[in-house]
């Protein structure tokens, strides 16, 4: 099984990585206690170098994965964007800023991004990739599943909000999942594989 550190310290998102790779010989394991990352680029994609790169300290792996994800709201001109963990202090002040921000706008249009970026114990890029799932921002919360945004967020191939599928149907649509899925296809097609 390779084991690959994922640099983040949400629980929540190592199990949904994990059970995206499930039919893959790969598992994703916590960085070592402390693990703090500066997230100071001006992109997903260097956001997502940076928390790869914190995750090589003191780690087990050869390899380091992070991603840095968020929600892009058209009529926002992008925002909440790469801040939307820093957007408000709670998940749900979070959600309460974006409606007010929308009220009375038609055009709800929006994207969740995802970009995930693979390094080696030198801190160099060994593959990145950046994925979009589109979808509406509700008027109103709905569902209970998932995290952050999903309560608002209309996934319009599904017809249901993100909050209303289940973590095995968000795994197979989801901006992490399309991301996800390239990685794990990158280590098959180059065929590598951990020692144990
Ligand atoms: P980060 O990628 O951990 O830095 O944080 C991205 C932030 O974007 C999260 O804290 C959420 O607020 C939001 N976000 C990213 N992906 C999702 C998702 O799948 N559902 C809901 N919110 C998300």
């Amino acid at each position: 099984m390779l084991k690959i550190t994922l640099g983040t310290n949400n629980k929540h998102k190592i199990d949904e990585i994990n059970l995206i790779a499930k039919n893959y010989e790969v598992e994703f394991v916590l960085p070592s206690k402390g693990y703090k990352a500066i997230e100071d680029g001006n992109s997903f994609l260097k956001n997502a170098y940076c928390k790869a790169n914190c995750a090589r300290k003191n780690a087990k792996t050869e390899l380091f994965l992070a991603d840095d994800s968020g929600l892009c709201i058209e009529a926002l001109k992008g925002a909440p964007g790469i801040y939307s963990a820093r957007y408000a202090q709670t998940a749900q002040d979070r959600i309460n800023r974006v409606l007010e921000e929308l009220k009375g706008i038609d055009n709800r249009k929006a994207k969740f991004v995802c970009a995930m970026v693979l390094v080696n114990k030198k801190g160099e890029i060994v593959f990145q990739v950046q994925k979009e799932c589109h979808g509406t921002i509700l008027e109103e919360q709905r569902g209970k599943n998932g995290f952050g945004y999903d309560p608002i967020f209309f996934v319009d191939s599904e017809n249901r909000s993100m909050a209303e599928l289940s973590d095995t149907e968000k795994s197979k649509i989801s901006h992490r999942a399309l991301a996800l899925v390239d990685v794990l296809e990158f280590l098959k097609i180059y065929n590598i594989k951990g020692g144990d």
